[in-house]
């Protein structure tokens, strides 16, 4: 697809760039990239490459927005909370730039669902801020020869490189058997906006370097940051003949990671937050949902199109996306977020356990 000339008014202050140019502007428009997580750094991420013209871009977190992500996730405001990440991302964008095609996507990620993820993409980014997801965000994309450029922030450091399918390192080359439950969490070392930017800017880069066809910077090098002392550097990273996804001999086709049915993940305001992640794709008929809260009096927080988030009773709220995938805040036990969540989704939506987990029923026994 050609630009027109309106397109070319619009960016020409990219196009008169020799980093860029007119025949660059034209890839860009033409490619397709997915954002995985858009929060910290996913926000600042799309909102660049939306505002640069992107043809199409894929954003997918299955988070909701709340307060305390406001103070760095650029594309939220006070008016999202208990809003999809994916759905009020969406409308900040459409805003930006009307002319890119945006996919909302409130999947978890894991290797059920990262084909669906990832597939297509030109480039995947990395906006996350679990090791486990971005393992397997690194597996699916060596799998599948998609350039995935990794990035990470916390506190006042970052990091950035650069993974080219069987060219270059890839994320277990470099960061093989990191644990999420070792690692700092920025709801609890907090997190600066300003590294944020900084990373999420070297990421864009790379990602327009790979589409309009330049060498990017940051294959085989890990760029490191610190805005404390405003220290930079760029260590080399070496591809390992042994690694467990890039090696010699590794079969792809084997699924590594084991999907966890719920999570507990760090509180909110000194709540426990519970997420349940279905192995599909639920596809809920938020309008049935919407019927059953109606029904059920419960009190609405935030209704969009693309979830809900409503107060269950005076302790505990529940965040429903579109992939079925519920966050529970305030639940005790595990094992009473999986009630709560049974009772909505199976006995009031009626979705069949098989769908949720093999072991769905098993696991929820509550007599
Ligand atoms: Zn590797």
């Amino acid at each position: 697809m050609k630009l027109s000339d309106k397109e070319i008014e619009r960016y020409s202050r990219q196009i008169v760039l020799d980093e860029i140019g007119f025949e660059g502007q034209q890839k860009i428009k033409n490619s397709t990239v997915t954002v995985v997580g858009i929060g910290g750094l996913g926000s600042p991420i799309a909102q660049q490459l939306v505002a640069m013209g992107i043809g199409k871009i894929r954003i997918v977190d299955r988070d909701v927005v709340e307060i305390s992500n406001l103070h760095r996730q650029v594309l939220y405001g006070d008016d999202d909370i208990g809003l999809s990440k994916a759905e009020a991302a969406y409308y900040r964008l459409k805003k930006i730039n009307p002319q890119v095609n945006i996919e909302p996507l409130t999947l978890s990620i894991n290797d059920d669902t990262v084909d669906k993820v990832v597939s297509g993409s030109n480039v995947v980014i990395d906006g996350l801020d679990s090791v486990s997801a971005r393992y397997t965000i690194n597996r699916a994309c060596v799998k599948l020869k998609i350039p995935y450029i990794f990035g990470s922030a916390i506190v006042t450091t970052g990091s950035v490189t650069t993974i080219i399918p069987n060219k270059t390192a890839c994320l277990e080359c470099f960061q093989p058997s990191l644990k999420d439950e070792e690692m700092p969490k920025c709801g609890t070392e907090g997190v600066h906006p300003s590294i944020l930017t900084t990373i999420s800017s070297v990421q864009v880069s790379e990602t327009i370097k790979i589409i309009i066809g330049k060498e990017p910077n940051l294959a085989n090098k890990l760029f490191l940051a610190d805005i404390k002392k405003l220290d930079y550097d760029k260590i080399t990273i070496i591809k390992q003949n042994r690694c467990k996804v890039c090696g010699n001999n590794v079969d792809l086709s084997i699924k590594e990671t084991k999907r966890k049915l719920i999570e507990d993940i760090c509180g909110r305001e000194g709540k426990s937050v519970h997420i349940i992640s279905p192995k599909k794709d639920l596809n809920i008929n938020l309008n049935d949902l919407n019927k059953i809260i109606e029904r059920r009096q419960f009190k609405i927080i935030r209704k969009g199109e693309l979830g809900t988030t409503i107060k269950y009773n005076e302790q505990i709220t529940i965040s429903i996306v579109s992939s079925g995938v519920s966050i529970i805040v305030g639940a005790l036990e595990e094992r009473r977020a999986l009630e709560i969540f049974s009772e909505i989704i199976i006995d009031e939506l009626k979705i069949n356990p098989e769908d949720i987990d093999n072991e769905f029923n098993k696991l929820v026994q509550f007599n």
